[in-house]
């Protein structure tokens, strides 16, 4: 057995509490041996977290890793224009190799910012996956149905694809991969394909997870041809189990509220993305009043436009303080959750925890600057203060990622030009 020891941090534990606590990592397994006072020169390895932060590795709830290659590429337009106009027309020219290098580039970034878990919605599935087993990440995929336009035998082949993604890539990468039939949204996928591929997810046992209720234009064709609310319909689709996740989640009624809480349906909340495209604020402290598993989502690159969650993780409790007019709102502690096994819970992945048996997923934090001083009380700083540069050692599955800003999967200079090259060629045949 290798074993690897993290030692002379503070610990941020299931509890929401702080304790100066060393760990001890079954390499192997991939798990937490045991939490204690000293357990310097226990292990085969040793990683320093001396004046550090040791917490859950962090948890992305809602992404499209491979989006990366298009930030920047056009800002500050409405969410319709903006994907009509720039983002469909690029995603059109993407080729398998694109979207190889550019999940690269989002795992990269994932990895330096103390993200080890996350969702994703793309396509061209086996090649993110094949970069999350490069880089070490632990993920849920899926293959992100969209049927408005297609012809029926494009429709069907489309979510066909999102099953059969579901079923192979399942338990890949040495189990890191799970996976999930991941339909577009309501608005944008048939009603006859949810009614047909809906219990295929159901027959295989995948969850399912879509984008709802991001948009007031996508709330308010369900009610004007239906006269019930998103996920009200969702519902009646079967798309409302405790396994499933929604994205955005901006537009909900006080009913869609109970809904999701009865349901035990997770909410990846997105602030960045609903700031930057003004789609809205959630009402994220009524979902959790209303007891609703909510998690935290940074969207795609293009739409955010950074993949940190320590940056969502401040917006999340900043606009949940003005959606509210209450600055008791959204909270550091409620923060803390969303960052960790709150949105771990939401997607159903086994992570999120730092006690004994639990996955050796870890981000370890230098509090070693001005902006983190003095250390009044460190839930506080992972909320409002710590940013992505300030992680210092990112592990997953027990294995380290990344060493003193050393990320050890991946070529951190290779991956940058490659992802520079590939996107300067893309938008260029966009634009042809
Ligand atoms: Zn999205």
């Amino acid at each position: 057995m290798a074993t690897l020891a993290i030692t002379g941090g503070q610990l941020l534990r299931p509890d929401g509490t702080i304790a100066r606590a060393d760990v001890l990592i079954d390499q192997d397994e991939g798990t937490i041996l045991e939490l204690g006072d000293d357990l310097a020169g226990t292990g085969d390895a040793t990683l320093d977290a001396s004046n550090a932060l040791v917490t859950p590795g962090f948890v992305n709830g809602h992404s499209h890793v491979a989006m990366t290659l298009l930030r920047g590429h056009a800002d500050d337009k409405p969410l319709d224009t903006w994907l009509q106009e720039d983002i469909w027309p690029a995603e059109g020219e993407l080729t398998p190799e694109d979207i190889r290098v550019g999940a690269e580039l989002g795992l990269l970034e994932m990895i330096k910012s103390g993200t080890t878990a996350f969702a994703d919605m793309y396509f061209e599935v086996p090649e993110i996956a094949a970069a999350v087993d490069t880089a070490g990440l632990r993920a849920r995929l899926g293959h992100g149905v969209v049927t408005v336009a297609a012809d029926e035998a494009a429709a069907r082949e489309d979510a066909q694809t999102s099953i059969d993604v579901a079923r192979e890539l399942d338990g890949a990468a040495d189990g890191r991969i799970s996976t999930a039939f991941m339909p577009h949204s309501l608005t944008t996928v048939g009603e006859e394909y949810l009614d047909e591929f809906v219990p295929k997810a159901r027959e295989i046992g995948v969850p399912i997870h879509y984008h709802a209720n991001e948009t007031t234009d996508e709330v308010a064709p369900i009610v004007e041809e239906r006269g019930m609310r998103p996920l009200a319909y969702a519902a009646e689709k079967g798309m409302l189990e405790p396994e499933d996740f929604v994205a955005h989640g901006v537009h909900v009624d006080e009913s869609e509220i109970e809904l999701l809480a009865e349901a035990g349906t997770g909410v990846i909340h997105c602030p960045g993305s609903n700031m930057k495209l003004a789609s809205g604020m959630a009402p994220v402290q009524r979902l959790l009043d209303a007891g609703v598993t909510v998690g935290l989502g940074t969207d795609g690159a293009a739409s955010n436009n950074d993949l940190s969650l320590l940056d969502e993780a401040r917006d999340a409790a900043m606009v949940g303080k003005l959606e509210t007019g209450d600055a008791s709102a959204v909270p550091a502690e409620a923060v803390a959750e969303f960052l960790t096994h709150g949105t771990a819970d939401a997607i159903g992945l086994d992570t999120g925890r730092l006690e004994p048996g639990a996955a050796a997923d870890l981000a370890v934090i230098d509090l070693d600057a001005p902006h983190l001083t003095p250390p009044h009380d460190l839930v506080s700083h992972l909320a409002y203060a710590a940013a992505a540069a300030d992680v210092k050692h990112t592990i997953c599955d027990g294995q380290v990622l990344m060493r003193d800003r050393e990320v050890q999967t991946l070529d951190e200079r290779a991956v940058c030009d490659r992802a520079s090259e590939h996107a300067a060629a893309l938008v260029d045949r966009a634009a042809e």
